[in-house]
């Protein structure tokens, strides 16, 4: 058998060093990977046996700080076979700050008020896979930017011999330039060659002439190790976040070659700990600090806690599993086993479920052109793409924990996706924003789904995210072949309403509406269906469940006959006297638009935002609702109602923001994420829980997706032929229950195409 990597030693040791990952699969270590619980230990310990003062004076407190301080820059340049001798650890906050601090030096070249040539700042290129935080570097690229968008085109740019009258380099001699990569994409774990920059180097080129490295090691070292040790051919800076190889300490680095640093001493600011002497009068001058690149660079009292924890994360990972080359190969092993896993999975058409943009080649190989992530979209069984956050969204209910989006990365997304920036800027026209939930348009996936492993991570993970994809999403039962035109219902089934339910806070629990009760429906759905959400009192966001999952313990009611909303706190014995009184909000109070100075003081209207979108809602103020969520959610919150309807399009149909948006743009292209009345289908729901089931998983009650109105095979036996069958909603295009008819659109269902 292949090399396994360590699996049964993290097995051993998973429960005792990662206890909150029982009962939970996480596949993000490319957001951050865990800290174990021996590293907190050793770091608490630490932190209460000694004193630690701060190191800029001489009491042996302050001494003490110093010397680890030291000690650590030596341990990181050690772990890296950096030689101190040519190489410098600057501490930053993160990755992001540490290409901040290369891009602020780089962008004071030129500024010399003495010189009289304009020398324009610096030149940047940078490669299409890299993160958001190095694409930013190129705002402030006075001498100009460029994008490589592929290996050959950087391969090109470093071994043509010439400037000829390309637009790489037409900048002045002594105009610096920076080339900037990541050494691994952090959205579908590519590696790209560490050689490009031993190439620049050592490039005879004018246009190379003044140009230096700078890597994103964020994403590799999270996984594998980085060879600093010929640092004739290392990068000049690299940038790096600990937390994303130990879990914690939040603490960033720019390791700097030495023989490069005088670049980034051009930095104008100067704060404190970095100069020798400053005069603050009339005559500003200033002497710096001169004695190491570091001393120049780290402005104020340094992270000092978290150096000294990162100490005890480098002994930790030490002692579970010795080397990053280690840590490389067992999760390359994992990699090859989710691929294999994931592109096993077919439709009983023989199409594959996971469309998967990580290149297999790199897999098979050994992990330097490719890192442990993989990068995918899922297709359902009529060749049309299921929603990410749909996928998200069930994922949470198995406790898997993924990503789903662009993942800051914009080049990576546009080539995985083959989007256009025209396409791309029609998406972002459309409503997409970072965050939300449109997650296709045009019939196109805007982002994809990541799953990235980390050194904790087992075969068991392994299997069981591919299980899920097997369970959720590759269609078993033989699928009726599509009729070449459109059913309009010709065969009926018959079904009847097992309930109503509405969730009249968004995100809290849902309340059946009694059996036998009328209810009104109005064209944003049943009538106080999400009439309310709680905002953030700070951010004036609308608070979800995904965040706060007790919101799932309050259970909202109405009362009509009293005119109440009712909201209790359902708890594990409903009448522990710790329970508190329920709240009792008038339905009556609504606000009307525009008049808000005559309302009464305990409600305001605030701007809020649901599922990114600004909206209107009326927030309550008396303090006794707002402690009421505040004391039971832990966070500081209150109700919020939407205005009634009719008041403009910032407030219509408010609740749903993907339909209203469609509306107002009279653009047909979006997907509704959320529908006005949410149905889901008994026969279907029990035909997916056998399937969770046979596959030693926990049942999903209608709840889970929120459906307003469940239906059920009708009991009528006279009515048997009409029977609803499994999934037969699908082919569905409008229901009747009483005399109302509703236009059906597919939601929820990993069998229609997502512009169902
Ligand atoms: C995570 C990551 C970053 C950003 O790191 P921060 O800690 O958020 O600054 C940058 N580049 C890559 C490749 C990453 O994976």
């Amino acid at each position: 058998m292949a090399v396994s990597g360590y699996n049964a030693e993290v097995e051993n040791f998973r429960d005792k060093e990662y206890p909150m990952l029982q009962g939970v699969t996480y596949l993000d270590h490319g957001g951050t990977t865990l800290y174990a619980t021996s590293l907190m230990e050793q770091f608490t310990r630490d932190m209460t046996s000694n004193l630690f003062g701060n190191p800029h004076a001489d009491s042996p407190s302050s001494q003490r700080s110093t010397t680890r301080v030291d000690n650590v820059r030596v341990r990181i340049l050690k772990y890296f076979h950096a030689d101190p001798e040519h190489f410098d650890v600057v501490f930053v906050a993160n990755a992001t700050a540490a290409i901040k601090l290369v891009m602020e030096a780089f962008r004071d070249h030129g500024e010399d008020r003495t010189s009289r040539i304009d020398t324009r700042g610096f030149w940047y290129g940078y490669h299409r896979d890299s993160h958001t935080s190095l694409v930013g570097v190129r705002e402030v690229a006075r001498a100009g930017h460029v994008c490589f968008s592929s290996d050959e085109q950087v391969d090109e740019w470093l071994s043509s011999p010439s400037l000829g009258g390309d637009d790489y380099a037409s900048r002045s001699p002594s105009t610096p330039g920076l080339f900037a990569y990541p050494a691994q994409s952090n959205l579908d774990g590519r590696r790209l060659p560490l050689d490009w920059c031993r190439r620049l180097r050592q490039s005879e080129s004018a246009r190379h002439r003044n140009t230096y490295s700078l890597l994103d090691a964020a994403a590799l070292v999270s996984t594998a190790p980085l060879d600093l040790s010929k640092s004739a051919v290392a990068p000049d800076f690299t940038a790096m976040s600990f937390y994303k190889i130990f879990g914690f300490p939040d603490l960033g680095a720019l390791i700097v070659r030495k023989e490069s640093a005088h670049v980034l001493l051009k930095r104008k600011y100067f704060g404190g700990g970095t100069v020798d002497m400053v005069i603050s009068s009339r005559e500003a001058w200033h002497a710096r600090k001169s004695d190491s690149v570091h001393d120049q660079l780290e402005d104020g009292t340094l992270p000092i806690h978290s150096i000294i924890a990162l100490q005890a994360a480098f002994d930790v990972h030490e002692r579970l599993y010795g080397t990053p080359e280690r840590v490389s190969r067992h999760t390359a092993f994992l990699a090859r086993e989710l691929y294999r896993g994931l592109s096993s999975l077919h439709h009983s058409d023989g199409e594959k479920v996971c469309e998967i943009y990580t290149d297999p080649s790199g897999l098979s190989q050994d992990a330097t052109s490719q890192g442990p992530v993989i990068a995918l979209n899922v297709r359902n069984c009529r060749g049309g793409w299921v929603g990410n956050s749909e996928v998200e969204k069930l994922a949470a209910v198995r406790n898997i924990h993924l990503r789903t989006g662009r993942i800051c990365n914009a080049g990576g997304i546009a080539h995985s996706l083959g989007l256009s920036s025209s396409d791309m800027r029609r998406n972002f026209l459309a409503g997409q924003r970072c965050g939300d939930d449109n997650d296709i348009i045009s019939g196109r996936p805007t982002g994809v789904i990541r799953l990235s492993l980390g050194s904790m991570s087992t075969h068991k993970d392994v299997s069981t995210v591919v299980e899920f994809f097997r369970d959720f999403y590759a269609e078993r039962v033989p699928t009726v072949p599509e009729a070449p035109t459109v059913r309009v219902n010709e065969a009926e089934s018959v079904m009847e309403v097992e309930s109503l339910t509405i969730y009249p806070i968004k995100s809290c629990g849902g309340w059946k509406i009694p059996h036998g009760t009328p209810w009104e429906i109005k064209e944003e759905g049943l009538a106080w269906d999400r009439e309310w959400c709680l905002v953030h009192k700070g951010t004036g966001k609308a608070l979800s469940q995904k965040q706060y999952p007790r919101m799932a313990h309050l259970c909202p009611s109405i009362d009509l006959k009293q005119n109440l909303l009712r909201v209790r706190m359902r708890s594990a014995s409903m009448d522990q006297p710790g329970r508190p009184p329920d709240l009792l909000v008038p339905l009556s109070e609504v606000l009307r638009p525009n008049t808000f100075e005559d309302q009464a003081d305990h409600l305001k209207c605030q701007q809020t935002r649901v599922c990114g979108d600004a909206i209107i809602a009326q927030a309550y103020t008396d303090p006794e609702i707002g402690d009421f969520f505040t004391r039971l959610l832990n966070v500081p919150c209150t109700l919020a109602r939407f205005p009634a309807g009719g008041c403009g399009p910032n407030t219509r149909h408010s609740k749903y923001p993907n339909q209203r948006r469609n509306k107002a743009s009279e653009s047909p292209i979006l997907l509704s994420n959320e529908s006005p009345i949410l149905t889901i289908s008994r026969p279907s729901l029990d035909c997916l829980n056998e399937q969770i089931r046979a596959n030693g998983g926990k049942a999903a009650q209608p709840e889970v997706f929120r459906a307003n109105i469940v239906l059920a095979a009708s009991g009528d036996k006279t009515l048997a032929e009409g029977r609803a069958k499994a999934y037969e909603e699908d082919q569905w295009n409008y229901m009747r229950i009483g005399r109302e008819h509703f236009q059906v659109r597919h939601y929820f269902s990993n069998r229609l195409t997502a512009e169902g």
